[in-house]
């Protein structure tokens, strides 16, 4: 789905009427079908720790093109920037700086990902090169261009390289099914968490629920998780039956037609699950809505079906799920669906906002409690995607949101869904509270 502009702007004469104007140009993205390769080649890893060596070494091993230096490329297609050792912010100039002479040699879709430590309680010269590595990265992905793109990967000390968690993250970073992420870190606490045996397949034998699914980014993340080999539940208002069905049938899923809101939705849930024999490997909250106004024109009628869809009905959903005790899996994921909205607030969106806030909470808490379960749970906050729901936003505000990011395009429902395929894979499972942007970094927020 390309919007009307960026069709304009591809065109010849379009083209040269930007260049002119200083007009945006957005470039297009590649996603997997375009790039099903793991890694755009050459790769090149800097960095002198032993972690960044031990990256090397993995790539290599797995056939990828890996050089230390840019020296005599014409042509970068990765670039991995190791630092999980540095303790003052005097090291990382030598490290980050040759990358500098090498920004005209990066391929289109080119990807940089740091791999690096948070500041957390580490003593002042350590936590102030850990910062400015963030720094760094937000910066270097607002110059990206030609659809590259730039994020860091965060090891909480204790942490290793190769922990599942940091390989997967690095690996997502690194592949296609990130094209709108820009810009971004996520943390790994914990080594939990294993690797991907069948890459081509990583949810083969788990089950998924996708909430919200007959149409718009729901739909994408059902198919997305279907494609990665997961078998799925489809849940969504009765209302929306005719196309959850055909989804259905598209997927071999299972459909649930069920309002997420309506009284012992939870329990209605449950005993669905448990009369088709069904245990949730994966748990995906995306049923949303907004209804948009000023404070100022406010009403209970606009605030309460957000509040009761957005946040409540999650609450609900999960605590029956966790106490029903037989339909979740082993090391269950939660990732839930928040927004840029709930991070930097939005005009118009106090109700909405309230719930995506919520939602950031709301998942940080929830990891703790699944812990013990061995789970995780996550959010992913979409910036401006292409749906419906966008759709009817005046034509002029959505022009305006959908350039406002460093990539100068509204995001796919796929991007998000590919993000919440990786939160629910068995390597993400050192990654837990985590709220991950798929903005194409959207100038709000952080
Ligand atoms: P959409 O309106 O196209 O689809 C939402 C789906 O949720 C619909 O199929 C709808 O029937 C279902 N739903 C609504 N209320 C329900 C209920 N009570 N019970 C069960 N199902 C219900 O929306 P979308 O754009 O695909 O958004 C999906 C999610 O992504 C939402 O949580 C939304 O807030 C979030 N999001 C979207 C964007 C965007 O740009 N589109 C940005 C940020 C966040």
């Amino acid at each position: 789905m390309t919007d009307a502009y960026t069709r304009f702007i591809r065109s010849a004469p379009g083209g040269a009427l930007a260049k002119q104007l200083g007009l945006p140009r957005p470039s297009r993205l590649l996603r997997r079908e375009d790039r099903p390769e793991p890694v755009l080649g050459p790769v090149v890893v800097l960095g002198a720790s032993a972690g960044a060596d031990q990256i090397a070494h993995q790539l290599l091993e797995e056939g990828a093109d890996v050089r230390r230096r840019f020296e005599e490329l014409r042509r970068v297609g990765s670039v991995i920037v190791v630092l999980d050792e540095i303790a003052s912010p005097a090291e990382i100039g030598p490290i980050m700086l040759p990358l500098a002479g090498a920004m005209r040699t990066l391929a289109p879709g080119a990807r940089v990902v740091t791999i690096s430590r948070p500041a957390g309680d580490a003593e002042p010269s350590r936590a102030a090169a850990r910062g400015g590595v963030e720094g760094f990265l937000r910066s270097l992905a607002h110059e990206m261009r030609g659809g590259g793109t730039a994020n860091g990967v965060l090891l909480e000390d204790g942490v290793a390289v190769d922990a599942p968690g940091a390989i997967g993250a690095l690996r997502f970073f690194l592949s296609a099914r990130s094209a709108f992420i820009t810009g971004q870190f996520l943390t790994v606490s914990s080594e939990a968490g294993s690797a991907t045996e069948n890459r081509s397949l990583p949810l083969a034998g788990r089950t998924a629920l996708v909430t919200g699914a007959a149409r718009g980014i729901g739909a994408a993340i059902a198919r997305t998780l279907a494609a990665d080999g997961a078998k799925l539940v489809v849940l969504d208002v009765p209302g929306a039956g005719t196309e959850l069905s055909r989804l259905a049938n598209e997927l071999h899923a299972v459909p649930i037609q069920l309002d997420v809101t309506s009284q012992g939705a939870g329990e209605r849930l449950v005993s669905s699950l448990r009369e088709k024999g069904l245990a949730l490997d994966a748990v995906v909250l995306n049923a949303g809505i907004t209804r948009d106004k000023l404070l100022a024109n406010m009403t209970p009628e606009r605030w309460d079906p957000v509040l009761a869809v957005n946040i409540s009905s999650q609450i609900t959903l999960t605590e029956a799920l966790i106490e029903a005790g037989d339909v979740l899996g082993e090391q269950p994921r939660v990732v839930s669906l928040a927004s840029t909205s709930g991070i930097a607030g939005n005009r118009g969106q106090t109700n909405y906002a309230t719930s995506k806030a919520g939602v950031i909470a709301f998942v940080d808490a929830l990891a703790t409690q699944l812990e013990d379960l061995g789970g995780t749970a996550n959010a992913v906050a979409p910036g401006f995607i292409e749906t419906e729901m966008t759709a009817k936003m005046p034509a002029l505000t959505r022009e305006v949101a959908r350039r406002a990011n460093s990539l100068q395009q509204g995001g796919l429902p796929v991007d998000v869904a590919e993000a919440i395929a990786f939160l629910c894979s068995a390597e993400a499972g050192g990654i837990r509270g985590e709220t991950l942007r798929v903005c194409g970094q959207n100038m709000v927020g952080k």
